[in-house]
């Protein structure tokens, strides 16, 4: 274990006389999301301790030098030992082999969450290693950026973005009140659903767009015609912003595109036959199938804003300036 030095008040300090939600939060992974999940608890007072775990040691000294976490450890069974609430932070890929090592030091009431993209497969890779007497709550908060680390994260990043709770059938309500509340408290909004919905719903909102995404910079690069010098240079809008989710991260993706297999592959089934009508409207010189299609999704676009969930000027949920 590595502990942090007594430290002066720091700006995610809680104000005096707030209440805590839980007493120690361990956060396995402290990236992106888990650093923003720290900062963002700290403000507003929901636990008394926070610690994490990481992988290395660089991330590890990062959490404490940022004021993150009272201590950070290697071994994720020792940050989750005394814990009453421990959420993986990690990618998802990792999550059955964390379970099996934090399962034997869980305590009883515990709550064991967390905030990967993709559900069924968490359900499946973590729910056997719960023991009897914890409660196993998955959520996925619909909030990121494309960068990683520690450093990247910020308190704002949960607000006014939804989190989606996924409790197995049976889960102890009074658990999930408790989850939702810490997810409220840091500027969320909740809703409920089942794991095998919420990852047909995240294929075609972000799994599918992520893909697309990779693939379009992934053809301009290989290219003959027009060189990787061309394609920086006389870059669009359109194909730079490809390149901003492009750039999100490798590990995080791959282990989502593996463990969402089944809802992906339908909705990019679903999106490649209307690809090919786009395709043979084009050939046809079929101007009102774009035009109506455009239209429809100008209309959509004008939803999401108006449903609080982008502006008008893309802000792409980075923290503001
Ligand atoms: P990130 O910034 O890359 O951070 C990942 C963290 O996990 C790092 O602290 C890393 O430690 C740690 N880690 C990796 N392997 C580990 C292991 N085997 N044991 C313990 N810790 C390990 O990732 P992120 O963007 O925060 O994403 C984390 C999770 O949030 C993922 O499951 C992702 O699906 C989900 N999520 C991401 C977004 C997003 O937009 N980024 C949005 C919603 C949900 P090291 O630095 O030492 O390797």
């Amino acid at each position: 274990m590595t502990q942090a030095p007594p430290r002066p008040r720091s700006p995610f300090e809680a104000p005096f006389g707030a209440i805590p939600l839980f007493r120690r939060v361990a956060l396995i992974g402290i990236g992106l999301i888990g650093s923003s999940m720290a900062r963002a608890i700290r403000a507003q007072g929901l636990a008394t301790e926070i610690v994490c775990a990481a992988r290395s040691a660089e991330t590890r000294a990062a959490a404490l030098g940022l004021g993150l976490v009272e201590s950070s450890y290697e071994d994720p069974a020792e940050a989750a030992s005394g814990a009453d609430l421990v959420v993986l932070c990690s990618p998802v890929g990792t999550y059955g082999a964390i379970a099996q090592a934090i399962g034997k030091v869980l305590e009883p009431g515990a709550i064991v969450s967390d905030v990967g993209s993709v559900k069924g497969a968490v359900v499946r890779d973590v729910g056997p290693h719960i023991p009897a007497g914890v409660h196993f709550v998955p959520a996925h908060p619909i909030a990121g950026t494309e960068e990683s680390g520690p450093a990247s994260g910020f308190a704002e990043l949960f607000q006014n973005r939804w989190c989606i709770l996924t409790p197995p059938e049976g889960a102890d309500p009074g658990a999930v009140e408790r989850l939702s509340a810490l997810w409220l408290a840091m500027g969320a909004r909740v809703d409920v659903m089942d794991a095998e919905h919420h990852d047909l719903v995240l294929a075609i909102t972000s799994h599918v767009p992520h893909l697309i995404a990779y693939n379009i910079v992934g053809t301009a690069s290989d290219l003959e015609q027009v060189t990787q010098s061309e394609v920086v240079k006389y870059s669009a809008g359109g194909f730079r912003d490809f390149t901003r989710i492009a750039a999100s991260d490798p590990t995080m993706w791959r282990d989502i595109f593996l463990n969402n297999r089944d809802a992906v592959l339908e909705m990019l089934g679903r999106f490649s036959e209307d690809l090919t009508a786009l395709q043979r409207a084009i050939r046809w010189g079929d101007g009102d199938t774009l035009f109506n299609l455009f239209t429809r999704t100008r209309a959509i676009r004008r939803g999401i804003v108006e449903a609080g969930q982008e502006t008008p000027a893309p802000d792409f949920g980075r923290r503001k300036a």
